[in-house]
């Protein structure tokens, strides 16, 4: 077996299941060898039904007493099925396995091992593993993995493929020089991977994951510096003046530019201005005011008759950055274009012939910007807000678009400036490390979920005080498609909890790009006066009069999300609140979120964040979304990832060789890079 074949070689996957498994983006064996582990389980003892505690992952031993039931609940098929032990009895249901009808008899004995949720006020156990006695005991006390789960696939299915392939495969060579894995004190690539996904003890497992981490680390130290050595620095071909024009904007603001603005703004104007290409980052907290930065860089651009271009992640976010610049720059002669993938064809065209023409000076748009056929005039700068949404080669060929024009990339992601330089290569870096003057500091609380009513309440008092709010949804772990379920029905129920007259709306992630936008300006322009959604509103969305953040579930963001939703709000002069619905009253759970509640300064969260994650829960909370790695984290892991650069940049080119040739899989990624999917 190779790590390159396809996942049918593995025993016990047939076409069908190989299918399954491709939906989840797993396609050869290295992929499902790749796949680690969200987290382990370790399975206890079972518990009675009467002992049940709301939230936590518990077992039971116990008989089947009902018919199953199969509901179609919009494209979820939902199983139910009744149990009970000496102790009492409740419901269990599981969502797309309709299979387990076969298993499912009734008068049958099992242990099920899953979550207790509370649904329409009764305690049931959602999507537990069935296990028999015997099968239950072999692993009672050991770390079992979890994977990741979706299209039905089940965690057994993915822990059986994932033995049956590290049996099989010759993995005893390892890829990295020996010098790199003793200099590391890092285990051996082959027992890495074995105890990733079987660990003995807790301590092995941390000793494989310091590899695997110290591996990606490595990879994506070699991706980078292949990618930069197709990269040169280029003489500043543009030729650019400070214009009059500009000090009358800056002092037609509605406000004065911070000190921190002031100086980022010097130094990209001495860019622009000077003998070099820029190649810069800003790095600023969130509601510090980058926008304007990307503004006046973007006007300097246009006056001395160039075009530029702010291209953003999302299409909301685009058309806001449209329409605030857009009126920004009416009065100095400048026109701006909006170019987003929801135009239609001949509206596209249209956009396409005015970038060519110079008819449009700013162009404003996602991915849409750096399509093949947009042809810039004379693109001299290229600014890509939020880029950590990007890839690094989305970042390029935007860059690729003109003739080496300056690029800015702008980013809220607060990462420590040692690690900065390393995952941003080659750009400089200005930190925006202020915010403006005349903000109200967010007054925060962390409530639990009996809070609700109150909350609100609240809500409604703001809202009849003219405000606006966003409610995050409770966070689902399944999929996308039961996320989206989720919305709808906690937008039904809040609904029916606020005041008539109040317009709640919805959001989430698979919505169409033009419902989104739609939804995103009414909530603009203040006739939706409730936003419930996922945390696809987390992003740059500008919405000054929203004074409530309401975050349901937030145990399970990390704390950087946390602070990027609470972000939405607090950007106008009215109080904001930002409450934090927490459904786990635990110690821990409230040291975290109290951080929060202390500081609204984002490099001094991540910092106490990383304190706080000990090892133990290093899987447990989702990553914030910001430079994802596939199992480092670049908080808790600097350590790896500075050690991890060091090798790759101490490589010999014999070593290089050896390692690209030893592991074609690693070699084959590194070519074709780009962030986040190393
Ligand atoms: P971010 O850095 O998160 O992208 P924005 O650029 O969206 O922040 O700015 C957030 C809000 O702060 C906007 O409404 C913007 O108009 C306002 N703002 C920016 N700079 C200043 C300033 N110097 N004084 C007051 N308000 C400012
Ligand atoms: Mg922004």
């Amino acid at each position: 077996m190779n790590l390159t074949d396809p996942l049918r070689v593995i025993k016990g996957i047939g076409e069908k299941t190989e299918r399954d498994f491709n939906k989840m983006g797993l396609f050869t064996v290295e992929d499902i060898i790749r796949h680690y582990p969200r987290g382990y389980d370790v399975f206890e003892a079972p518990i009675s039904i009467t002992d049940l505690v709301e939230g936590k992952m518990i077992s039971i031993e116990a008989s089947v007493i009902s018919i199953i039931q199969v509901k179609q609940v919009r494209n979820l098929k939902i199983l139910t099925c009744r149990v009970k032990d000496s102790s009492g009895s409740l419901n269990i249901s599981w969502f797309n396995m309709p299979f387990l009808k076969n298993k499912l008899r009734m008068g049958y004995h099992f242990i099920f091992r899953g979550k207790v949720v509370r649904k329409n006020g009764v305690l049931v156990i959602e999507q537990p593993g069935i296990y028999t006695r015997e099968e239950y005991r072999i692993k009672m006390n050991v770390l079992q993995p979890v994977y990741a789960l979706t299209f039905g696939i089940t965690n057994h299915a993915i822990s059986k493929a994932v033995k049956i392939a590290l049996g099989e495969l010759e993995l005893s060579k390892d890829y990295l020089p020996k010098r790199i894995v003793k200099e590391n004190k890092l285990v051996s690539y082959k027992n890495a991977l074995e105890e990733i996904h079987f660990p003995k003890s807790p301590e092995t497992m941390a000793d494989a994951r310091n590899r695997l981490v110290f591996d990606e680390f490595f990879g994506f130290t070699l991706a980078l510096m292949t990618l930069k050595e197709k990269k040169t620095v280029w003489t500043n071909q543009f030729n650019m003046t400070d214009r009059e024009d500009l000090t009358r904007f800056i002092s037609e603001l509605s406000f004065r530019l911070t000190n921190a603005q002031d100086k980022v703004w010097k130094e990209i104007k001495a860019d622009l201005t000077g003998s070099h290409t820029m190649n810069r980052l800003i790095q600023g907290d969130v509601g510090s005011g980058k926008t304007i930065l990307a503004a006046l860089a973007l006007l300097l651009t246009a006056l001395n008759g160039y075009q530029g271009s702010l291209m953003v992640p999302t299409e909301v976010l685009a058309k806001q950055h449209y329409e605030s610049l857009t009126g920004m720059f009416k009065a100095y002669g400048i026109n701006t274009l909006l170019l987003v993938g929801s135009m239609t064809a001949s509206e596209k065209k249209k956009a396409y012939e005015k970038v060519k023409t110079q008819e449009a000076d700013i162009i404003i748009g996602t991915h849409a910007l750096i399509q093949e056929k947009v042809e810039y005039n004379c693109l001299a700068l290229a600014i890509t807000d939020e880029q950590h949404r990007f890839g690094v080669r989305q970042r390029e060929s935007l860059t690729g678009k003109g003739d080496h024009p300056h690029v800015l990339v702008m980013s809220a992601t607060p990462i420590p400036r040692t690690l900065a330089i390393i995952l941003y290569g080659d750009l400089d870096i200005s930190v925006v490390d202020e915010l403006p003057a005349n903000r109200l500091p967010i007054k925060n609380c962390v409530v639990d979920t009996g809070y609700r009513p109150t909350a609100y309440r609240f809500i409604a008092k703001e809202v009849s005080a003219g405000r606006q709010a966003y409610v995050i949804c409770p966070m689902v772990d399944e999929s996308e498609t039961i996320e989206a379920e989720n919305v709808l029905e906690y937008t039904e129920k809040l609904k029916e909890a606020m005041p008539a007259d109040i317009m709640v709306e919805y959001l989430h992630g698979k919505m169409k790009p033009k419902e989104k936008n739609d939804i995103m300006e009414r909530f603009s322009k203040g006739e939706i006066q409730v936003l419930v959604s996922t945390t696809v509103v987390e992003v740059g969305v500008n919405v000054p009069n929203a004074t409530v953040m309401m975050i349901e579930n937030s145990e399970r963001f990390g704390l950087a999300q946390l602070h990027q939703l609470r972000g939405r709000v607090g950007r106008g002069k009215h109080q904001s609140y930002c409450i934090l619905v927490s459904g786990s009253g635990s110690r821990e759970t409230k040291e975290r979120l109290e951080i929060l509640n202390r500081s609204n300064d984002g490099f001094y969260i991540a910092g106490e964040d990383l304190k706080l994650r000990g090892p133990g829960d290093m899987f447990g909370i989702r990553q914030s979304g910001d430079m994802e790695f596939r199992i480092g984290d670049i908080y808790n892991d600097a350590g790896v990832l500075m050690k991890a650069n060091e090798a790759a940049k101490g490589l010999t080119e014999q070593e290089l060789s050896t390692i690209l040739k030893e592991n074609p899989p690693l070699a084959e990624r590194i070519n074709h890079f780009d962030m986040g999917t190393l």
